[in-house]
């Protein structure tokens, strides 16, 4: 069979996830969290299922949770979206991304991503016949940024799709205001869509918004919004995310949604819809990974570890190179075999050979399992 995606491998998450369980290592690679989620959550699937909500969803995803997740759009970034015409649920934020590059990118399409980024938005594009261009962050001392002449640099006529994420996975950056606004001066006036993948919404800290492309009303009328119960509710093996954009994309979303997975579970859906009645579940998690960050954070301080910035998401970035000279790749290798602490090397996320000396570690851990990593990456 002559391969569709030549380049791709097997994913560093599931490699490196192997090696940790091979090792015995305190698995900080791939993120997950390892402590449970709410019982009530659980209680309310639980309750769906034994009410036979275990055939088809909709289509477009149940209209309990379309509804929930409109209201809440509406409440946290004041946008208004059409629950009926605007919302998709999908098999996790995965699916969802997939999905809106399949419906907007035609063959020769290009995209510009970001890098280092996420993993799915690549192989995504190369399946639509799309070409992915890749605009580099900038890493110093003070840590990554967006350089956004060099993305307005990157925009040619063939550009269809610009992927931006945030909070950010891996470097744990966020956009802010005037990050939305030079996205915006660059795609006003043409007709580039915007992929915006928001699944860390809530791991936002310090106080700081989350500059959702919702919120943006340039940006948001051309704009598919991806986010994931996985993150939010701590059940990243459930796969629910949706996607939100306006009705013109939503229309085209959905024909390939409907192909491409036509529904997504009904108990968890049902669950997540009645769940979601508490705002207090997203709204208290900003505070709640805070504390394990700073644990973290207070804990690397005292090793050879660099700590770069960590404003969103869980994870926390680190130089090493007081350390070792090894390439992230081989050093993640050795942190996992020898110290038994897995990470995830940064270079991983970029499509070149990329490497800046830096590993990601994941923090959504419980804090025993925090203070073991902390002892023993004291010893590196
Ligand atoms: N985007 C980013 C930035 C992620 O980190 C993840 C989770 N690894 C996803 C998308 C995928 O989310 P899900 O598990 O809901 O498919
Ligand atoms: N999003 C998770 C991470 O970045 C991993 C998801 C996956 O295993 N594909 O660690």
């Amino acid at each position: 069979l002559q391969s569709r995606l030549p380049a791709v491998g097997t994913t560093v998450f599931t490699l490196m996830s192997a090696l940790a369980s091979e090792h015995g290592a305190v698995n900080l690679g791939q993120g997950f969290p390892d402590f449970a989620c709410d019982p009530r959550l659980l209680d309310a699937v639980d309750a769906a299922m034994r009410a036979g909500h275990n055939q088809y969803a909709p289509m477009t995803g149940l209209p309990a949770l379309r509804d929930a997740i409109a209201a809440k759009a509406a409440a946290l970034y004041g946008h208004a979206y059409d629950a009926n015409t605007e919302i998709t649920v999908t098999a996790g934020a995965t699916q969802g991304i997939i999905t809106a590059i399949l419906c907007a990118v035609h063959p020769g399409d290009e995209v510009i991503v970001i890098e280092p980024c996420y993993d799915s938005y690549q192989p995504a594009i190369a399946l639509a016949g799309g070409v992915p261009v890749p605009v580099a962050m900038r890493v110093d001392a003070s840590g990554y940024s967006v350089p956004w002449d060099a993305v307005a640099q990157a925009v040619t006529t063939r550009t269809r799709m610009i992927v931006v994420n945030t909070p950010h996975n891996p470097t744990g950056t966020i956009l802010r205001q005037a990050d939305l606004d030079a996205l915006a001066d660059i795609v006003a006036g043409t007709d580039i869509l915007i992929l915006s993948d928001e699944v860390y919404e809530h791991m936002v800290y310090d106080g700081q918004p989350h500059a959702s492309v919702s919120r943006h009303p340039v940006l948001a009328e051309r704009a598919f919004v991806v986010s994931s119960f996985g993150k939010t509710y701590h059940v990243t093996g459930w796969k629910v995310g949706y996607v939100a954009a306006p009705a013109s994309l939503m229309t085209e979303f959905r024909k390939v949604h409907q192909y491409d997975v036509f529904s997504v579970n009904t108990p968890m859906q049902a669950g997540l819809a009645e769940f979601m009645r508490d705002p207090a579940p997203w709204r208290d998690l900003p505070a709640f990974y805070q504390r394990k960050r700073d644990l973290f954070r207070a804990g690397l301080a005292g090793t050879r570890f660099t700590l770069l910035p960590a404003d969103g998401t869980y994870f926390q970035c680190v130089r090493y190179d007081g350390i070792s000279d090894l390439s992230e790749s081989a050093f993640a290798q050795w942190l996992t075999r020898e110290i038994k602490v897995a990470a995830i090397p940064v270079s991983a996320f970029y499509s070149r050979p990329t490497e800046s000396g830096i590993v990601r570690f994941c923090f959504a851990k419980k804090d025993e399992t925090l203070a073991l990593a902390l002892e023993r990456l004291a010893k590196v």
